[in-house]
């Protein structure tokens, strides 16, 4: 028999031996993040990547370290300068939030600790059901109700609609999945993101399985189309199990009629699922709280912290009215992770029950300092600005006889554009493209574009707290300017 042996090293740790270099490199990355922050103003908006600073990010896998210093550096040269930007004061594209100082702080105690929120009994545990707690509080949901947080609002709508399909389609979906049964259906206005088709797709059912109702002039669900669509489905031997409601879409912030599509959905025995992405938020507003009602209605909602909650990357959160449904969705026991009445394994929640997921990051932490450290009445002032300050926009907008307001803006999301009503539409769009490129490329700020009823649209979502009244002012200079000079140079 061979002999086992065992070999005389000297064992090693990615810690380091002495900590001193280390301490010294995180308080200057301390002093660096807060700079930066401090500065940020001054700084453009956004800038391409150099085709050299590109290349430098080809090479091979060192195999030996190049060491802390050498590392740190790369990252100030190579990635910092190069953000999109959405931390930016005058950042508003697609739908992004800045993050805060906070959570630079919750972002180091995390990794510190590097806690896996799987459920157990840890502090991680506490602190998840305190934040859900919150932010059913916030939505108007039960306090018995059901959540879990998540990567962002994809992933919530796919869990929402999984707990959805189970719950309400009455064979054993579960067990013997959708083959041979009639086809399942999924209704959402033609302005959804298309996150709910993607969950439609993974969850098996086919694209074919989301119908796209069509929208108002306000861009709202058309909930007379969406009555005729399902008495329709339902006469050809498929069948209806969900409606996905919009709070706030992403093109232009429209809300859907809430408390009607809540009447309907109970009357047809549907789940309604809300798709809140950034707008549930509005909820804090009282200007705008009305507009939402019916969202507490709803059996599903799936929101994210990191857009209209300003929270770093990545937190969304969905929440389940009746934990039973959630439960039954995700719930797998096994040898492996019983939980026991002592010791580590007794938790009050364990989240792999609620989720795709197992092991999971602390994301509850940043949430849970923001909300201690800042106040709620805090981020309910924020969103209020925010959408004053979009108020604001859209009239000067309208107010300027250059510019052309695209779309009603309910919330938070303007679109635009630089009228040239003597040129033909393509040429009207292709003129705005490139004002939208120069604005973009200038490092003035950032909006986003959409297509709006075949028009290009200059995009704003005001999900940033670092804003002023003046950013909007520079915007609609800037986009003047830029029309007014491409206009030119046509000629
Ligand atoms: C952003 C957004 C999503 C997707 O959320 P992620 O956090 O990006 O996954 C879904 N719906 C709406 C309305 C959104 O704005």
């Amino acid at each position: 028999m061979r002999e086992l042996k065992i070999a005389d090293t000297k064992e090693e740790s990615l810690d380091p031996q002495d900590w001193t270099e280390l301490r010294a490199l995180l308080h200057r990355a301390v002093d660096d993040s807060i700079e930066y922050l401090a500065k940020l103003r001054d700084q453009p908006c956004w800038q391409p990547i150099p085709d050299a600073i590109q290349k430098r990010f080809t090479g091979s896998i060192p195999r030996d370290g190049e060491g802390l210093a050498a590392t740190y550096s790369d990252y100030q040269a190579l990635v910092a300068p190069y953000a999109i930007g959405n931390a930016h004061p005058r950042f508003w594209g697609w739908v992004m939030g800045n993050g805060t100082p906070v959570g630079m702080l919750a972002a180091l105690l995390e990794a510190t600790t590097n806690c896996n929120a799987a459920g157990f009994q840890q502090a991680a545990t506490f602190v998840e059901v305190q934040v859900l707690d919150w932010l059913k509080s916030i939505m108007g949901f039960p306090a018995d109700a059901s959540g879990v947080l998540v990567s962002g609002g994809s992933i919530a709508n796919l869990t929402a609609l999984n707990v959805a399909r189970f719950a309400r389609v009455p064979f054993e979906v579960r067990q013997e999945g959708t083959q041979g049964a009639p086809r399942l259906m999924v209704y959402a206005s033609t302005e959804t993101h298309n996150c709910v088709q993607k969950a439609v797709e993974i969850m098996g059912l086919g694209a074919n399985s989301l119908a796209h109702v069509a929208v108002d002039a306000e861009y709202q669900i058309d909930v007379a189309a969406l009555a005729a669509r399902v008495a329709a489905d339902k006469k050809a031997g498929k069948m209806p199990f969900c409606v996905v409601a919009n709070a706030g879409t992403v093109n232009t912030g429209a809300i859907d009629p809430l408390d009607a599509l809540a009447d309907y959905c109970e009357r047809e025995g549907l789940w309604l699922h809300v798709d809140g992405a950034f707008g549930a938020f509005a909820v804090l507003d009282p200007s705008s709280k009305n507009l939402l009602r019916g969202l507490e209605r709803a059996d599903s909602i799936a929101f994210d912290l990191h857009k209209w909650m300003y929270q770093p990357y990545d937190v969304g959160c969905v929440l389940i009215r009746s934990r039973d449904a959630h439960r039954a969705a995700f719930t797998l026991p096994t040898s492996y992770l019983t939980k026991l009445e002592r010791g580590m394994a007794k938790a009050p929640i364990f989240f792999a029950d609620y989720s795709p997921e197992l092991s999971r990051s602390f994301r509850a932490l940043k949430v849970w300092m923001n909300l201690k450290a800042y106040g709620l009445d805090k981020f309910a002032r924020l969103i209020a600005q925010n959408i004053d300050q979009s108020r604001y926009l859209a009239s000067e907008i309208e107010r300027h006889p250059k510019l052309e307001l695209l779309a009603p803006a309910p919330l938070n999301v303007v679109n635009f554009c630089y009228r040239a009503p003597h040129l033909e539409r393509t040429t009207q769009n292709d003129l705005n493209s490139r004002i939208l490129a120069e604005i973009q490329e200038s490092g003035i700020g950032a909006p986003t574009s959409t297509v709006l009823n075949g028009r290009f649209a200059i995009r704003v979502a005001n999900t940033n707290h670092r804003s002023r009244r003046e950013d909007f002012d520079a915007l609609v200079a800037a986009t003047v300017k830029y029309g007014d000079e491409l206009l030119v140079v046509r000629r």
